[in-house]
């Protein structure tokens, strides 16, 4: 349904959306998830044809956004970061306005609107000017304008931002309404309103995809990586002697407390070890007072998802700098040692 290939923007020296590839299927609630400036917006607006890619194509159902834009826009509803209203306008005239933009058959455009109007539950403020309604209202109309003329994709930029609890879960719940009948895809930098709605998430951070699966499948993942905690009452060394002697352990290590140590244990090859531990310990007569075995959550897999690609990025354009100095002193000595010839 959606084709996005290889998508680059760059903004100056500045890669904004690194190589970006995914596909969107019909029917699911797709959710991009990243902290800010990870190229979320950036990467909506490319696809919804409001700006151009460095490099790279998107295919709205078999339509390069870019060579048959009016074809691909066609199946697009969008909803941009900062919604277009026209705040002078009164609900139901903007709603008008849209539907002549989007070209809607005239004589199918009053319930098209009543339809928008309905599903975003405005019909009490058709009449109101939208620059006196409250923020949460705003966010409906703009939502009605993206899904006006019923599109097949519905692209949403931080629906929810902004908003009080209560307008969160109203626009959740619609959201879910609207994926029964459409595709969704929405982007927050908060997990928790990516996991509520979402089937399908995509992590994006540095405007680079590191993760792409079902909220079950992600949490499964990490799961499998739990982490063991373990605490003795002996010295730093005896633990350590005690689990260098054990095999199948993930990495470790011993951290020294007043009168015991902790143990950190990743998940190794042996899959639970701490009946193990517990005899190990009973046999050395090490009295455990603590033995807690940790899977980490869906929030922790994507802080550290995105941290170890935040770090990555870091280092490599650390890399590039300590290139570009030394290329400079390189420089600086060719041109000496040219000076030095010329005298
Ligand atoms: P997100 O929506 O995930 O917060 P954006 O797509 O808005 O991220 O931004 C991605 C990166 O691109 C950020 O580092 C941002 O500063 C940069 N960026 C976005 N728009 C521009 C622009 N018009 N000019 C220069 N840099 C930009
Ligand atoms: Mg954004």
């Amino acid at each position: 349904m959606i084709e996005v290939k290889n998508l680059v923007k760059r903004y100056g020296s500045h890669t904004a959306v690194d190589h970006l590839s995914f596909t969107v299927e019909k029917g699911q609630i797709y959710g991009f998830l990243g902290p800010n400036g990870a190229g979320k917006s950036t990467t909506m607006n490319i696809m919804t044809g409001y700006l151009g890619a460095t490099e790279g194509e998107v295919l709205i159902d078999g339509h390069d956004i870019l060579e048959e834009p009016e074809k691909a826009k066609k199946c697009i509803g969008y909803l941009p970061e900062i919604p277009p209203l026209y705040t002078d306008m009164k609900v139901g005239e903007y709603l008008k306005f849209v539907a002549e933009l989007k070209e809607i058959d005239r004589e199918k455009r009053r319930v098209e609107i009543q339809k928008a109007l309905t599903m975003t539950k405005l019909q009490d403020v058709e009449n109101r000017l939208i620059k006196n309604l409250s923020k949460g209202y705003r966010q409906r109309v703009g939502l009605a304008q993206a899904i006006m003329g019923f599109p097949d994709i519905i692209i949403l930029d931080e629906p929810t931002v902004g908003l009080d609890p209560k307008q969160i879960i109203e626009i959740r719940e619609l959201i879910k309404e609207l994926a029964q009948e459409h595709t969704v895809i929405l982007s927050s930098h908060i997990l928790a309103e990516i996991s509520a709605v979402c089937d399908h998430i995509m992590i994006i951070s540095n405007g680079k995809l590191i993760a792409s699966d079902t909220p079950e499948n992600l949490e499964k993942q990490m799961s499998d990586a739990g982490t063991l905690y373990l605490e003795v009452k002996t010295d730093k060394e005896s633990l350590q002697t005690m689990l260098s002697e054990i095999s199948g352990l993930g990495k470790w290590s011993v951290e020294e407390k007043e009168d015991s140590c902790i143990a950190t244990i990743e998940e190794g090859e042996k899959e639970d070890p701490r009946e193990e531990l517990f005899y190990a310990c009973a046999q050395s007569r090490y009295p455990i007072l603590m033995m807690q075995y940790k899977k980490a959550s869906l929030e922790e897999v994507f802080l550290e998802l995105t941290e170890a690609a935040r770090k990555d990025a870091e280092r490599l354009k650390n890399n590039r700098r300590f290139g570009e100095r030394r290329k400079k002193k390189e420089l600086v000595k060719e041109e000496a040692k040219e000076d030095e010839s010329n005298l």
